[in-house]
């Protein structure tokens, strides 16, 4: 029996930001605006009583109210993007091609917003946001290419018979994000599972959901038809209706390992695709050979920009032979950084995300002194004079960590730096691949041998040679190991993985022949 069709009767509303309007301070917001749905092309309001309060992290004043979408609205989503989808999967891919440029330009335009609005709901640094937005347009900016990437194979394998390769669109598909990126993983996959032909629902994260929602508009003014993209809000409720909802039939999720790990499991039990990208333990190598002063600045911005709040950030050193002398000009320098609302001017990093984060933040160091280490540098007990109320943690330096300490199995995700040493770099090597996590490491050395030979054995998805951040960009795709990536990192966002994950393929064989003279009745399973 069908589900009885659903619509939304709401009226519509708009987004308080405009591409000349939108919040230039953590000045308090003056009136509170519920956080919209987007569904069928259209912003409504929802009707739910269940809301998640937001609040900017610099002062922990309330921002907006995200609503956890009701039964009803989710439902809503899904047959908006089914109603869409034979339309959508039909269009040209010349036709989506160039409503993808349109979303690229316009995404360009709306920079600054879609910046002002990650630095108000999650705190990262106005310059580092420009950075979020900045990366997922690069996604939106590949998949253009998409006339090539979804070209199909050819060859003639008998005589006057062929094979080709289509690539089909899966039907309704469903992103579902973390609150690090609010722009940038969107954007993994929005662009990638619509111009393969499928229609999609985005869950953003609840703690940041105001990017998306700009992306949406964009998205519509950029002549997305009506259904092609919806959006969602809540947690764990809209998650699993996603995971149980027979029409969705593959599952992007960006997040921690607790709620990823769930999702690859239910979602694959339900026989769905599933792409998760999950935690991290990033490390650097550091070898007395390399350039000093490259090394100091690379892991200075790695460590803690976006307050260590990336799934790249750099978060383990491991010292080899003399360099573990150059920790305290290391912390010397770290010192010089500002951590301020983003803001502010010269803010170099902003405030964790939120009360809770700070205090597990705060309670990984404290572990790690109980547990025998060294803390260089405290940034525990500080707060800007202007945002006494924020979730401040300005950067730490932990030294003589050894790889049982607490702080060093568990992803801190704030501005923490983790030292360890090791006297060869085989031994720093060995260190890093028994970690549990295997997104990136890095090594820092002059040494082509030395680097080669890092590459080789290392364990890890996105290897740096003397490249502190070596996430690739969207014509390749972002990779990982170990527990970073589910299914054992089969599939992978965006690039030609992204293409094939959000697309199923199909083989043609066809005999065309003039003179189409039966033959013996073939009984065999035909070898030619
Ligand atoms: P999170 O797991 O708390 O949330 C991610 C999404 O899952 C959100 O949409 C949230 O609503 C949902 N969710 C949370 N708990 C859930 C539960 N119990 N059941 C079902 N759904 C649930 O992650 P976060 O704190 O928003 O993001 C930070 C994490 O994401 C870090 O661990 C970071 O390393 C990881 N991350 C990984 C990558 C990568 O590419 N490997 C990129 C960015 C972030």
């Amino acid at each position: 029996m069908s589900t009885p069709a659903i619509r939304l009767h709401a009226p519509e509303h708009q987004l308080s930001s405009t591409t000349d309007s939108f919040p230039t301070s953590h000045d308090k917001v003056s009136k509170i605006i519920d956080t919209l749905q987007f569904i069928d092309n259209k912003f409504v309001a929802s009707e739910t009583s269940e809301f998640i309060e937001l609040h900017d992290p610099a002062t922990n004043n309330l921002v907006t109210r995200v609503p956890c979408s009701t039964d009803e609205e989710l439902q809503a989503s899904v047959q908006s993007a089914q109603r869409a989808f034979p339309k959508w999967r039909a269009t040209s891919v010349m036709a989506k091609q160039q409503i993808m440029f349109r979303f690229v330009a316009l995404i360009r335009q709306n920079m600054d917003r879609l910046a002002a609005v990650i630095t108000l709901e999650g705190g990262k640094t106005l310059a580092d946001a420009k950075g979020d937005v900045l990366r997922g347009l690069q996604v939106a900016e590949a998949t253009c290419a998409a006339p090539e990437l979804l070209k199909g194979e050819v060859l003639e394998v008998a005589k006057d018979m062929e094979t080709r390769t289509y690539r089909e669109p899966l039907g309704v598909v469903a992103a579902i994000c973390p609150f690090n990126f609010p722009s940038m993983i969107p954007l993994w996959t929005l662009p990638v599972a619509t111009i393969t032909g499928n229609t999609l629902i985005v869950k953003p994260s609840e703690r940041v959901p105001g990017a998306a929602m700009v992306l949406a508009e964009l998205s519509r003014a950029a002549g997305f038809p009506d259904g092609v993209i919806n959006i969602i809000h809540g947690s764990r409720r809209a998650v699993n209706f996603i995971l149980h909802e027979p029409a969705i039939k593959a599952i992007s999720f960006v997040g921690s390992n607790q709620a990823g790990e769930y999702v690859y499991k239910t979602g694959s039990a339900n026989g769905k695709r599933v792409m998760a990208n999950l935690g991290a333990k990033n490390h650097a190598i550091v070898l007395p050979d390399c350039g000093k002063d490259h090394f100091m600045k690379s892991v200075i911005g790695a460590a803690f920009g976006a307050s260590g709040q990336r799934c790249m950030a750099l978060s383990a050193l491991i010292l080899v032979e003399k360099t573990k002398e150059w920790l305290p000009e290391l912390v010397e320098r770290t010192k010089e950084l500002q951590t301020n609302g983003g803001f502010e001017p010269g803010a170099d990093l902003g405030p964790v995300i939120s009360p809770q984060s700070k205090d597990r933040i705060e309670s990984l160091i404290e572990s790690a002194k109980q547990e025998g280490a060294n803390i260089l540098l405290d940034g525990r007990g500080y707060a800007p004079d202007k945002f006494p109320n924020g979730n401040w943690v300005a950067p730490t330096i932990i030294d003589k960590v050894t790889p049982s300490m607490r702080c060093y199995r568990e992803e801190i995700f704030g501005p923490v730096l983790v030292c360890l040493s090791a006297d060869t770099l085989d031994e720093a090597i060995d260190v890093i691949n028994e970690n549990d996590y295997g997104n990136g490491a890095v090594i820092f050395t002059q040494s082509g041998s030395s680097a080669e030979s890092f590459r080789r054995r290392i364990e890890a998805g996105q290897v740096g040679i003397n490249v502190p951040l070596p996430v690739p960009l969207p014509m390749f795709s972002f990779t990982g190991n170990k527990k970073s990536i589910a299914g054992g990192g089969a599939n992978t966002f965006y690039g030609r993985p992204g293409i094939n994950f959000f697309s199923q393929l199909q083989t043609v064989t066809a005999r065309w022949s003039r003179d189409d003279v039966p033959t013996q009745q073939e009984m065999a399973m035909p070898i030619l």
